[in-house]
């Protein structure tokens, strides 16, 4: 089998990233990860894509590189423990913007353990879509305006 070619320096990539946190406990990670994905869908993979915020305090390369190399790094949280800004900056970098759900479009936070054993509903219903455009138009705005 031929070995996988890791991104380098100099090669093509992302104009923009976006980190996310995506806490699937709770309704705000779940709607900062759905808006992240809505914001790349409608802007398109040459103009910004979702960074891998896991590999960033780990040091992985093509990770580490495409950060580097992006004009914009927006880190979207869905709640004041703001885990991607933390870890986005925890890894050298200063995001251009950092959103904030809880802060930006006064979403409150329902963790959903609460609900267990208590009438726990699907996953889904936990998610406004209301929310996600409002979240997605922030993260649009940030990776857009000058
Ligand atoms: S910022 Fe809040 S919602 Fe997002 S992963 Fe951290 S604790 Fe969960």
């Amino acid at each position: 089998m031929p070995e996988e070619k890791h991104w380098e320096e100099g090669m093509k990539t992302h104009e923009n990233l976006i980190f996310s946190c995506f806490g699937g406990l709770s309704n705000t990670g779940l709607t900062s990860a759905l808006a992240c994905l809505e914001a790349v869908k409608e802007l398109g993979l040459e103009k910004v894509a979702i960074g891998c915020l896991g590999a960033l305090p780990l040091g992985v390369k093509p990770v580490v590189g495409k950060t580097k190399a992006a004009k914009k790094v927006v880190t979207v949280d869905g709640c004041p423990f703001e885990c991607a800004r933390k870890t986005v900056e925890q890894a050298g970098f200063t995001p251009t913007r950092s959103i904030v759900l809880s802060r930006d479009i006064g979403m409150k936070k329902k963790a959903l353990h609460e609900d267990i054993g208590g009438g726990i509903k699907p996953v889904m219903d936990y998610v406004s879509a209301e929310d996600v455009q409002k979240a997605k138009e922030l993260i649009i705005k940030a990776l857009t305006e000058d």
